[in-house]
């Protein structure tokens, strides 16, 4: 008897009918002689919606309230499917995150799962029930409802799947796994039969939304087997796990695309020591992200520092950094929304020289600009103008022939 932690995202309970459809799956799963947890979403756009109804109100969208409404979303859904599942005549039982024993920190939005007690989930399995919990949700220290950042369901399930030492963790959602590029960009993208933890986390941070990148870091961190399966079919999904044999290291497995980038530059900085930590740290305080760096040569002892920050930062940032010219000298700064970043990503580019040049050749032939380069072992990034993301998808996809990868 296998234990299996599964999860269905917001489009695999978008209506009843679908809900409908889910549950003989998961009742099946059960009757297959399997322990089954269920993870869900909030139904369809739920969560979106609440959001808008929120920002109806004129009130400042606390982040704590915004948990406690957000959070209503997954409770519906769970209590759904529990209904549902009973109405098929299984036993099921719901619960939200804190009756499933999720604690977390109180950053309120994108709270971290700090320890799962697990103890009432194990209580229901051993009665025979097949436990549906609501996703995305912890209690902080404080008591206090908070939410685990937008996808926080995926962190939800394999954190969950590691707590309770599951045999495997089944993501079920709209595609049936996790493709070379998103499906929705370049129509040849190949499903992938495995990938490793790292090219996963990888691709996941860099914007690939298949996955929530916090959920792959649990997974590696506690070698929880996932497989990205889809709700409405049968087929085969992508093995998450382990990949340690250089045969099975492929040089590129994956491009992923971010348009969620903003670019920020700032003139004629003055070449000193200390400027660049003074404008890190100070971005740093007021928790904005710092993705990619570029400075400039130095000219008559000044530089021009640009970097790249989440877009839905940038409201944020910009009075910091207007704040910050003054403060070292710099002559003025320019910031750009209309900036995205594609990535390649493979273990194997590690032992393959020239995956680099072979990502700008393929980018310069097709006439696109590249205002900034960021590589590590797996991966190279480049930003570049974003009416050009989907060009770019498409041409790097052709020319590490992904088409062709298993
Ligand atoms: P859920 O609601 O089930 O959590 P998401 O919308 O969060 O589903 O994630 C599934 C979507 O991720 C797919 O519909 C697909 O468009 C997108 N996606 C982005 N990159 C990839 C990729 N490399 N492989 C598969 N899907 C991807
Ligand atoms: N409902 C939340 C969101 O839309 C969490 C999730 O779907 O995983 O982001
Ligand atoms: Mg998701």
């Amino acid at each position: 008897m296998a234990l299996l932690v599964t999860k269905f995202g917001g489009s695999s309970v978008a209506s009843i009918d679908k809900i409908k459809l889910i549950a003989k799956k998961i009742k099946h799963l059960q009757e297959e002689g399997n322990n089954v947890v269920v993870v869900v979403s909030a139904m369809g756009d739920t969560t979106d919606e609440l959001i808008r109804l929120a920002c109806m109100t004129g009130g400042n969208l606390s982040n704590r309230e915004m948990d406690m409404l957000l959070a209503t979303g997954e409770q519906q859904s769970a209590a759904l499917l529990a209904l549902t599942l009973q109405g098929l005549g299984a036993k099921a039982i719901s619960l939200t995150g804190w009756q499933a024993g999720i604690s977390s920190d109180a950053n309120y939005s994108k709270a971290r799962i700090y320890e799962i007690k697990a103890k009432r989930i194990k209580t229901e399995l051993a009665a025979g029930n097949i436990v549906v919990v609501a996703g995305f949700q912890g209690l902080s220290p404080d008591g206090d409802i908070t939410t685990l950042g937008r996808g926080g369901s995926d962190t939800s399930a394999v954190a969950i799947a590691a707590s309770l030492a599951a045999d495997k963790c089944l993501i079920f959602t709209d595609v049936d796994g996790v493709y070379t590029a998103d499906p929705r960009m370049v129509e040849k993208a190949k499903k992938l039969s495995y990938i490793g933890y790292e090219e996963m986390l990888e691709l996941a941070s860099l914007g690939a939304g298949i996955l929530q990148p916090r959920a792959v870091e649990f997974a590696m961190l506690y070698r929880v087997d996932v497989e990205v399966l889809c709700s409405f079919n049968n087929n085969s999904g992508t093995l998450v796990t382990e990949v340690n044999s250089v045969e099975k290291q492929r040089v590129v497995s994956g491009i992923a695309d971010d348009r969620n980038c903003a670019k920020i530059a700032l003139f004629d900085v003055p070449d000193k020591p200390g400027v660049a930590m003074i404008l890190f740290k100070t971005l740093a305080k007021h928790a904005i992200n710092v993705d990619m760096v570029i400075q400039s040569a130095m000219r008559n002892e000044r530089n021009d520092i640009a970097f790249t920050i989440e877009n839905n930062d940038l409201e944020k940032a910009l009075p910091v950094v207007e704040k910050l010219v003054k403060e070292i000298g710099a002559s003025g700064m320019a910031y750009g929304e209309n900036v995205a970043k594609v990535s390649i990503v493979g273990a194997g580019m590690q032992s393959n020289p020239g995956v680099a040049a072979d990502m700008f050749e393929a980018l310069a032939d097709a006439n696109i600009n590249i205002h900034m380069i960021s590589t590590s072992e797996i991966k190279v990034s480049c930003i570049i103008d974003e009416d050009k993301i989907q060009a770019a998808v498409q041409v790097l996809h052709k020319k590490f022939e992904l088409d062709k990868v298993e």
